[in-house]
């Protein structure tokens, strides 16, 4: 009996994952390999490893800025991994704040140029905490339909009405802001890169329409933004000017840093009182000093990274255009992000795609339904500002080779 007949033929708590374990043995009984089960035997730069004996060019990392190979960065993880160990073993409010935990929590005051900072254990924390904190029962959570997993458990978890406007749509976000009890306290939640497609929330005309209405706070998560948008880096809010309108921002440290966690950034009076009532803040161990000694180096070094920041559009520009010439559909028509997403519409074939481009040595993200619309594969780059020129125009010939094996391209 196969593992899909036992699935199928007992009811249990599993019967629900049975359509969907159905799915994934009908495509591995094809031959392909497994998109979800990667393993990076040996990793040589943010850009190269060693995937099944072939050296492998990442297109698939969020490692924006090339921080995770710093030579600082490296340094000061390993000191204070022989300094304070290699855990805190507790919660940040009981016996887990470590002095790593202030430094960086005063880098990325610096950084943002904000009174308050709060560091948790990861991103995803940081929104799962910071929204169903702050809106609870009788509040609303208006959000983009195309939000993080993140912002939606958040919502859920704080027991607030949810509200969601379609995507990147200033006209209905308006709309829907209007039909709510102009007394109720909401919390409207942008992000400013859209990790599927790449593409940007128009955020000045966001921000306008949202203050028409009265009792609006907004948090926008610059999760794929951090590093690479504005002149500091701050994010596509920083970008497009409307610093000064934004109440919360939360980011993450596993993309543009280079190493896990995740955070708040806020100038409101009270923002501390935060970490007394936060959940995912209060009841989870701390981040381990390497990774807080690393976060705060990178991030200072985040500050004065022009040069990178410059090199990472240029590859984002070339490599949409590249791409765009082949004759691939892209999620975004003009480059908007360091995510460039190859749109296709068949299953078999994207996966097809994908593991054509693995074996060529090219490694990408395979993205399906629900973390993409309903009959939407994505084939999705991230670049990286350690791309070389001749790494992109490497990785464009190959989706050449892999559009052309596979019927994606003429
Ligand atoms: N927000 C957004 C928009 C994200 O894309 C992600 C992760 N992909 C997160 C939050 C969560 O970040 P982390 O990996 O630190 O949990």
């Amino acid at each position: 009996m196969t593992d899909a007949a036992i699935a199928t033929e007992t009811r249990d708590l599993f019967s629900k994952f049975d359509p969907l374990i159905n799915e994934r043995e009908a495509l591995l009984a094809t031959g392909v390999r497994d998109p979800y089960a990667i393993v990076m035997d040996q990793v040589l730069s943010p850009t190269r490893a060693i995937i099944k004996g072939k050296e492998t060019i990442l297109l698939g990392t969020y490692n924006y800025m090339g921080m995770t190979f710093d030579p600082e960065v490296v340094a000061a993880g390993k000191k204070a991994l022989d300094e304070f160990g290699a855990g805190t073993t507790g919660s940040r409010v009981l016996n887990g704040t470590y002095q790593g935990h202030k430094e960086v929590e005063d880098a990325l005051k610096e950084f943002y140029g904000t009174s308050g900072a709060m560091v948790f254990s990861t991103g995803y924390q940081a929104n799962l905490g910071i929204i169903s904190t702050l809106a609870g029962k009788g509040d609303y959570v208006v959000l983009d339909a195309d939000s993080h997993a993140s912002i939606y458990d958040g919502c859920a978890m704080g027991n607030a009405e949810i509200v969601r406007f379609r995507h990147n749509s200033v006209e209905d976000l308006d709309k829907r802001l209007g039909r709510l009890p102009a007394d109720a306290l909401k919390l409207v939640v942008l992000e400013g890169v859209y990790s599927m497609l790449g593409d940007v929330a128009p955020l000045p005309e966001m921000v306008a329409a949202i203050r028409k209405h009265p009792n609006c706070m907004i948090l926008c998560d610059e999760a794929h933004g951090m590093g690479f948008f504005g002149p500091n880096g701050r994010g596509a809010y920083e970008e497009q000017g409307v610093e000064g309108e934004i109440d919360f921002v939360v980011g993450t440290f596993s993309k543009s840093v280079g190493t896990v966690g995740g955070f708040c950034v806020s100038n409101h009076p009270k923002f501390e009182i935060l970490r007394l009532v936060c959940r995912p803040y209060v009841f989870t161990a701390s981040l381990p000093p390497s990774v807080v000694a690393t976060a705060a180096t990178s991030i200072r070094k985040l500050m004065h990274a022009g040069e990178k920041r410059a090199h990472l559009w240029k590859n984002s520009q070339r490599l949409h255009q590249g791409l765009t010439d082949l004759g691939f559909k892209l999620g975004s028509a003009t480059p908007q992000s360091a995510i460039i997403a190859v749109i296709l519409t068949d299953q078999m074939q994207a996966v097809a795609m994908w593991q054509t481009l693995l074996e060529l040595g090219l490694y990408v993200n395979m993205a399906r339904p629900p973390a993409t619309p309903a009959g939407t594969f994505l084939l999705r780059c991230s670049l990286c500002a350690e791309h070389s020129d001749e790494q992109v125009e490497q990785i464009i010939a190959m989706f050449e080779t892999a559009g052309k094996a596979t019927g994606a391209i003429n």
